[in-house]
């Protein structure tokens, strides 16, 4: 569906589940802190709100997150549905510490694509960020995913003080199994919004182990990175979220949800694990379309309701919410 600002709003990121084996340190702010809903959609009243947005709201590509997807025991049985829908761009963004187990099943139902978190490199540090989990079944996980067929990438949240001094690490690691890494600026989400917004609605204080003045610039991250290598900007995809650079040994990204917020060319819009749609993540306001699941003819009211999510979204800035990342999926 285009929107006034022409965005073909054609992207679809479901969010399956709050429940996650980690608690990294800018998600949420005490281990297992995950909000976890009781009304969960089961897997049937899933597949059946991705296949009326694919009809009446024009969805073509679909990436499944969390929380953590792969804690989603139907997980294969959807991204066949999904597939079966049609729909042939299919992604998951995950930990990894489950690929091991599940890449080859996940890749037989129909996953072309992952995108894995990895805050560092060193494995002290890793268990640090993540308070769970090891580095080792990560870096296993990701084997697993190339050694299915899968394309891999890998996002990096870049804190200072925590990882900052490792983005050529990452890169070194990721340059030699040919996977582009995408750096991301810190986004003030859920308790590091509370934490950081003096100025806006929200008065409480969050109780996030990371304050916001961690945030670390593209221009700091480009500074840095530049110390081991050459790069030069390249062209990304006019829909990209990320600014691509290209180096000699192999290409990387940094999602600048600040300071070069993408937000006039965001083509996505988020579906909750409990049935509702969310038009931006710097807006926390939710529209239900559960009750269209068993509607004899779902097709106008949800075309409206996606209009009226659609107008939520920024044409300019990321301002961050109170939403917490793991409910909504980033
Ligand atoms: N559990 C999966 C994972 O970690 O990849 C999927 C869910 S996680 C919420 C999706 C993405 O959001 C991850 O790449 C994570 O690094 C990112 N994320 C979470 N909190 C963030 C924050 N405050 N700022 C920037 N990125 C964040
Ligand atoms: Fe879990 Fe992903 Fe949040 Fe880390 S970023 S706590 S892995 S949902």
């Amino acid at each position: 569906m285009i929107d006034t600002h022409g965005r073909n709003i054609n992207k679809l990121r479901v969010s399956i589940g709050e429940a996650c084996n980690f608690s990294c340190i800018y998600c949420v702010d005490q281990i297992g802190a995950h909000q976890v809903e009781p009304h969960h959609l089961k897997f049937d009243g899933m597949l059946k709100l991705i296949e009326l947005l694919k009809t009446h709201a024009g969805i073509e590509k679909v990436r499944l997150t969390g929380g953590e997807p792969l804690l989603f025991r139907p997980l294969p049985q959807l991204i066949q549905g999904i597939a079966e829908l049609g729909i042939s761009n299919i992604g998951v963004t995950s930990n990894g510490y489950l690929f091991p187990k599940l890449a080859a099943v996940l890749k037989e139902a129909g996953l072309k694509s992952v995108n894995v978190s990895l805050d560092s490199v060193d494995p002290k540090n890793f268990r640090r960020l993540a308070r769970a989990g090891n580095l080792k079944r990560v870096l296993e996980g990701i084997e697993s995913a190339l050694l299915a067929g899968l394309k891999v990438k890998i996002n990096t949240v870049v804190m200072r003080g925590e990882n900052d001094h490792e983005l050529n690490n990452i890169l070194d690691y990721a340059f030699s199994r040919e996977i582009e890494v995408r750096f991301l600026e810190l986004m003030k989400m859920g308790p590091l919004f509370k934490k950081g917004n003096t100025a806006g609605t929200c008065s409480e204080k969050g109780n996030s182990p990371i304050t916001p003045d961690q945030f670390v610039s593209m221009k700091e991250m480009l500074a840095e990175i530049g110390r081991r290598y050459s790069y030069n900007p390249i062209q990304a995809e006019h829909d990209s979220t990320a600014l691509l650079f290209q180096t000699p040994q192999g290409n990387f990204g940094i999602i600048a949800n600040e300071s070069a917020p993408f937000c006039a060319s965001c083509s996505r819009m988020r579906l909750t694990a409990t049935g509702n749609l969310v038009g931006c993540l710097s807006n926390p306001q939710e529209i239900s379309i559960r009750h269209l699941i068993n509607a004899s003819d779902p097709g106008k009211e949800l075309q409206s309701l996606f209009t009226q999510s659609i107008a939520q979204k920024r044409d300019s800035t990321f301002t961050g919410s109170s939403l917490v990342m793991s409910s909504i999926g980033g």
